[in-house]
């Protein structure tokens, strides 16, 4: 139903559209609080909000306790009349959840992805999955608000392309029309946005928008990446998206990255970026062959560092360092009051997080106050982030 009521609005229902959004960003809340916010008279309030709960988008969810008298209605909306689907498509794994409209998650698989996962062969897997959420739950296509994919860049968002990432185990992965093939399966509304970018929207919500500026930052692994928030919206970088924040020089005459600049934080911080530093140092681990790495999953990589000896340790560290500082150059330019941090070495690395934050503080402007945390969703993130942007997609204008 909100995709009929919402999708083509008439004039009159722009303003129905408008209090809706209320109700879904602070219900349940009584007819009074949404008077003083929209400004609108009381008896046109009770024709809209009729108008809301007959085509069943919101719902009367109990009073008001704390008042005297009669204790007003609250209103919400009926967060299980439509549904929504999140893909994340990463080198180690792709995760598909549903969730409703207050982006809880109502189911979650997931499966591992090997260098035999084509696009085709995700795509197909993907479509199980969706369908059998869709039987479980009875959703048809109607209640399915839409899909948002999300996954590292470049990426063209406009027209639903996966450009060329630079992380993707599996060799076909260039220039998939990922919006397209989903939506030849599913003709529902379907974006693609870069996962960092979802991440930090979904991480926004999950802090119940408190924060306004926040600075998302996945590291370690194959890569680096970063989403912006700022005063509650995603910083987008351009019309092609890419990884920009990886190459990011700290070091000038620093060690050669893959881009074939010298310098990069991925040259620092990344698998690869430790696994040189490693083999200059000769210690324990650290003589992995390119071949090994490339089938390597994040488990096996991450048993390898931790087997290392004190060496290893030290030069994991270290990398901890080389990401401090390009935080701080980060938090230095865009001002966030909450830097959440995502990545194997800060989850699994003992001190690592710490160690970070350390480096980071050390290269701030003294007077910056600034939370640093691990986020609320973890490796969830991303997906549930790709299902809000579907949701906002329906407001924006
Ligand atoms: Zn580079």
């Amino acid at each position: 139903m909100l995709k009929l009521f919402f999708e083509k609005p008439t004039s009159k229902k722009q303003e129905l559209k408008k209090l809706y959004l209320l109700i879904h960003k602070y219900g349940p809340i009584n007819k009074n609080e949404l008077i003083e916010m929209t400004n609108i008279k009381k008896t046109t309030l009770v024709r809209m909000i009729d108008e809301l709960l007959k085509n069943n988008l919101i719902k009367e969810s109990g009073f008001e306790e704390k008042s005297i008298g009669r204790p007003p209605i609250l209103y919400d909306v009926e967060q299980e009349s439509n549904f929504i689907i999140g893909i994340h498509i990463s080198r180690m794994k792709t995760n598909v959840v549903l969730v409703d409209l207050r982006y809880n998650q109502i189911d979650q698989e997931s499966f591992a992805m090997t260098s035999i996962h084509t696009p085709e062969f995700v795509i197909m897997k993907v479509e199980n999955i969706i369908q059998r959420f869709m039987e479980m739950f009875d959703i048809d296509e109607e209640k399915l608000l839409g899909i948002g994919i999300v996954t590292t860049g470049p990426l063209n968002r406009n027209d639903g392309i996966i450009l060329k990432p630079e992380s993707l185990l599996e060799a076909n992965w260039g220039n998939v029309h990922i919006v397209k093939m989903i939506q030849e399966k599913f003709p529902v509304r379907v974006i693609l946005e870069k996962s960092s970018n979802a991440a930090a929207t979904a991480e926004y919500h999950a802090a119940n928008s408190v924060h306004k500026n926040i600075l998302f930052c996945v590291s370690g692994g194959w890569g680096m990446d970063c989403g912006i928030i700022m005063n509650g919206e995603i910083l987008q970088e351009n019309y092609v998206s890419t990884n920009g924040y990886g190459h990011m020089i700290i070091d000038v005459d620093g060690n050669v990255c893959s881009c074939g600049k010298r310098g990069c934080i991925v040259a620092y911080t990344s698998f690869k970026g430790i696994l040189n530093e490693l083999n200059k140092v000769k210690g324990l681990v650290g003589n992995m062959n390119d071949e090994l790495f490339q089938k390597a999953s994040l488990n096996d990589m991450m048993e390898y560092f931790l087997q290392g000896d004190k060496i290893t340790e030290d030069v994991i560290i270290r990398s901890s360092q080389y990401l401090g500082i390009g935080l701080s150059n980060l938090i230095n330019l865009f001002n966030p009051d909450l830097v959440i941090l995502n990545g194997p070495f800060i989850y699994d690395y003992k001190d690592y997080f710490i160690k970070v934050i350390e480096y980071t503080k050390k290269n701030i402007q003294k007077e910056k106050e600034v939370i640093f945390t691990q986020g609320k969703l973890k490796e969830n993130a991303a997906a549930v982030g790709s299902a809000i942007l579907i949701f906002d997609s329906y407001f924006l204008d």
